[in-house]
């Protein structure tokens, strides 16, 4: 059976290299779409992710602003800032990089962001217009999945998508982006999580498996229906002292096993992480057109 690698690399590329001539190709004069992004901490994983989406904003033609907090920072401070940002005209879209220090809730951190810069598409007012199907900022990962799918012409219509995980950034609004009624939709979809009981009864009946449960190499060939696309969300550092960094990632699917009883699937890296990145330009862009009146 041929297999495909659905290379996030690649179709992210394609969509920066989009958004790049959109934005060369903004009226005379028009300021440029401007992210901003706030840091809390020195956490090693959320310093890469977020110098990467500073990195693709500039890649891209955007503004882009980094605010770093210590670790300690008072949540009231925090919600100061976002404040601040949501107040800014100059501002389109507001990331706060997750997870939080314990002294900041981040439900009040996601409700403090305005809904019109709310770019990953976490704040509450956002899902729910997407679990109704009204246009809206889509989370950014599944979002991600959804170009990716869309960027190999993988087909949903009638499959049976199974998605292990069910948290409120992946799991559950990308089971419910694949049963809506939309292009890349139109599944039937089985949601998993820690109490479901005969899990690889479930996944051997998946024609689109999208794995976002964070436990390194969960997902082995015996789960896998022949044929089936599957999708790694996961991303973790294990320890690998063969390494210079002393860790590499690794995804949630044992890759060298499923891969040949595939017909499509991600790797990781440059699978779905990367995708997020371009889905997260992809929101900063229609915020800035929306806040510019220059909607089409
Ligand atoms: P999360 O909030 O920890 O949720 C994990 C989900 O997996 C939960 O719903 C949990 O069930 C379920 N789960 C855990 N163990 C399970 C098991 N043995 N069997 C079945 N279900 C199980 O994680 P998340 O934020 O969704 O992230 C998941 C993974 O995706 C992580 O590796 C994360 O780093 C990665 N991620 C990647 C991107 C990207 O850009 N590629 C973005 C976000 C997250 P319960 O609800 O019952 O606890």
């Amino acid at each position: 059976m041929r297999m495909l690698i659905l290379d996030g690399k690649i179709a992210s590329q394609k969509i920066k290299d989009d958004l790049r001539d959109r934005v060369a190709n903004l009226p005379t004069g028009a300021r440029a779409p401007h992210l901003a992004a706030i840091l809390v901490g020195t956490n090693g994983a959320s310093e890469t992710y977020v110098a990467s989406k500073i990195k693709s904003c500039a890649e891209v033609g955007f503004k882009s602003s980094l605010i770093r907090l210590d670790e300690s920072v008072a949540e009231d401070f925090l919600l100061e800032k976002i404040c601040e940002l949501n107040n800014d005209a100059g501002v389109d879209g507001i990331l706060v990089q997750l997870p939080l220090p314990k002294q900041i809730s981040e439900e009040k951190v996601i409700h403090a962001i305005e809904p019109a810069k709310d770019v990953d598409g976490f704040h509450p007012f956002n899902i729910g217009k997407l679990v109704q199907g009204y246009p809206t900022f889509i989370s950014a990962t599944p979002y991600g999945i959804l170009l990716l799918l869309q960027h190999y012409e993988i087909s949903t219509k009638g499959k049976h998508a199974v998605v292990i995980g069910r948290s409120n950034i992946v799991g559950r609004p990308i089971s419910i982006l694949l049963s809506a009624n939309r292009n890349y939709g139109n599944c039937t979809v089985t949601v998993c999580h820690s109490h479901t009981a005969n899990l690889k009864e479930i996944t051997l009946q998946a024609d689109l498996l999208i794995c976002a449960l964070g436990r390194p190499g969960f997902v082995e060939a015996d789960m896998v229906k022949p044929g089936a696309v599957v999708v790694d969300v996961g991303i973790t550092r294990v320890e690998d002292p063969s390494n210079k960094k002393g860790y590499r990632i690794q995804g949630d699917v044992k890759f060298d096993e499923v891969a040949p009883k595939s017909s499509a699937i991600t790797p990781v890296p440059g699978g779905v992480g990367v995708m997020t990145i371009a889905a997260l330009l992809t929101n900063t862009l229609h915020a800035y057109l929306q806040r510019e009146n220059l909607v089409e």
